[in-house]
C-alpha cells in the first residue's frame, strides 16, 4: 500500500502534538512530509528528528542553528503546496492559516481543517478554490466530525437541522457581574479539553461556538437557521443531526481530539486504532443538556449574526475577536471587552465590501488596528 503523505501545519500546538501521536501510531499507512510551528524551535526540531519530513517550516525564524530549515509565512504555502503531501492538516491558529488552506485545496489535495478561523473568515473563497482545485475540506473540529459521520452519505436535503454541543466553558454557570470581572487564569480553566490559548478563551466567551456555526455552514450548506447549539457540560456527545422524518442521530466519545484527527485523516474509511482508551458509558454518566444563556454569552449571538450577514463580516467577526483575546491575555482589556470589541467593530465595520481573498485579508488587518486603537 502507497503511504498518504501528511504536511503538519502547527505541529507544536494542541491538536497539532495529537495529530502527531496518531501518525505515530500508524507508520504502515501515513508518513510526514512538512512540520510547521511559529516560534518553538526546540519541540519542532524534536519532531523533525523523530518523523523526518522534507520540509521544516518556522514562521518566526530569525538565525537558528538549523539551516535547512524554512521560514516566513511562505513557509506555510510552500509545506501545503509539496507535491508530496497528499493531506495537509492546517492545525495553526487564526487567520494566519487561510493560505496554506486555499493552496491545498487549489492543488486537489485534502485539507484536515482544524484551523476553522480560515473557513469563517473566508468560506466562500475556499468553497470556489476546492470547486476549481479538486480538493475538499474534511473537518477535524469535534462537533463537525461529528455531524460527517453522522449525515455519512445521505443528501443534505434529508438533515431537518443539526445541534452542535458546547460545553459552556469554565463560566457556564458564573453569574454575569462576576463574568465581568473573569482573570485570564479563570477563563483558562477549561472544563474538559486541554487546548491552545486562543480557543481556550474563545469557549469562555462562546466566540468558538459562533466560529462553529459559521464552519458548519461553509461545510455542509446548512442555513443558519438549521443549526442550533446545546450546552453540553461533559462533551461527550460530539453534536447531533436531525433528519426530516424526525430521528436524530448523534455521534459520541471521549473528549480527545485523536478521534477526530484520525477520521479526518482516514475518511470514508476506519482503520483499527487503540490509541484511545474505550468507551465506557457508565463511566460518561451522567450526559446533561442546557440551554445556552445566550444574553449573559453575547459573542455567540454577534457572531451568528455576521454569519447571516455574510460578506466580510464574519471575517470582521473573527478578526475582532483574535485581536480582543490577544489583548485579554496581554492584560490590557477586561473580559467582558471582548464581545464589546467584536459589537462595536461589527458596528463599525462590518459592511466593508469585497469577497476576494485581498479584501478579506484587508478587512481582517482594518478590524484589528480598529480594536487596538479602540483600547490604545
Ligand atoms: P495552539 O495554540 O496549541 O497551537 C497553534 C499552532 O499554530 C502552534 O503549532 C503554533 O506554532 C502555530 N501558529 C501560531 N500562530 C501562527 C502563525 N501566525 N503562523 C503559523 N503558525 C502559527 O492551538 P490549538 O489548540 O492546537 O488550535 C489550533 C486550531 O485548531 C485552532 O484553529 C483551533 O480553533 C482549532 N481547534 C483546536 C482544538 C483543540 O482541542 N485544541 C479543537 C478543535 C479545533
Ligand atoms: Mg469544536
Amino acid at each position: 500500500m502507497k503511504r498518504r503523505g501528511v504536511a503538519i501545519l502547527g505541529s507544536t500546538g494542541s491538536v497539532g502534538t495529537a495529530a502527531l501521536r496518531v501518525l505515530a501510531r500508524h507508520p504502515d499507512r501515513f508518513r510526514v512530509t512538512g512540520l510547521t510551528a511559529f516560534s518553538n524551535a526546540p519541540l519542532l526540531a524534536e519532531q523533525a528528528a523523530q518523523f523526518k519530513p522534507a520540509i521544516v517550516g518556522l514562521v518566526s525564524n530569525g538565525v537558528t542553528q538549523h539551516e535547512e530549515w524554512r521560514g516566513g509565512p511562505e513557509c506555510l504555502v510552500q509545506a501545503a503546496r509539496a507535491p508530496d503531501a497528499d493531506i495537509v492538516l492546517n492545525a495553526i491558529v487564526g487567520a494566519a492559516g487561510l493560505d496554506a488552506t486555499l493552496a491545498a485545496v487549489g492543488l486537489g489535495k485534502r485539507v484536515a481543517l482544524a484551523n476553522k478561523e480560515s473557513l469563517v473568515m473566508a468560506g466562500d473563497l475556499v468553497a470556489e478554490a476546492c470547486r476549481q482545485g479538486g480538493g475538499e475540506i474534511i473537518p477535524v473540529d469535534s462537533e463537525h466530525s461529528a455531524i460527517l459521520q453522522c449525515v455519512g452519505t445521505r443528501p443534505h436535503t434529508e438533515v431537518r437541522r443539526v445541534v452542535l454541543t458546547a460545553s459552556g466553558g469554565p463560566f457556564r454557570s458564573w453569574a454575569l457581574d462576576r463574568l465581568e470581572r473573569a482573570t485570564v487564569s479563570d477563563a483558562l480553566q477549561h472544563p474538559t479539553w486541554r487546548m491552545g490559548r486562543k480557543i481556550t478563551i474563545d469557549s469562555a466567551t462562546l466566540a468558538n461556538k459562533a466560529l462553529e456555526v459559521i464552519e458548519a455552514h461553509f461545510l455542509f450548506g446548512f442555513s443558519y437557521d438549521q443549526i442550533e447549539v446545546v450546552v453540553h457540560p461533559q462533551s461527550v456527545v460530539h453534536s447531533f443531526v436531525e433528519f426530516v422524518d424526525g430521528s436524530v442521530v448523534a455521534q459520541l466519545g471521549i473528549p480527545n481530539m485523536e478521534l477526530p484527527v484520525l477520521y479526518a485523516l482516514t475518511h470514508p474509511e476506519r482503520i483499527e486504532d487503540t490509541g484511545v482508551p474505550s468507551f465506557d458509558p457508565v463511566d460518561s454518566s451522567p450526559l446533561t443538556f442546557e440551554r445556552v444563556r445566550s444574553d449573559d454569552f453575547p459573542a455567540l449571538r454577534l457572531g451568528i449574526e455576521a454569519g447571516r450577514r455574510g460578506g466580510a463580516a464574519p471575517a470582521v467577526f473573527n478578526a475582532a475577536n483574535e485581536q480582543a483575546v490577544a489583548l485579554f491575555l496581554e492584560g490590557r482589556v477586561t473580559f467582558g471587552d471582548i464581545p464589546r470589541a467584536i459589537a462595536t467593530s461589527l458596528d463599525a465595520l462590518g459592511d466593508l465590501g469585497g469577497a476576494s481573498r485581498e479584501a478579506l485579508i484587508s478587512a481582517d488587518m482594518r478590524t484589528r488596528a480598529y480594536v487596538r486603537e479602540l483600547y490604545r
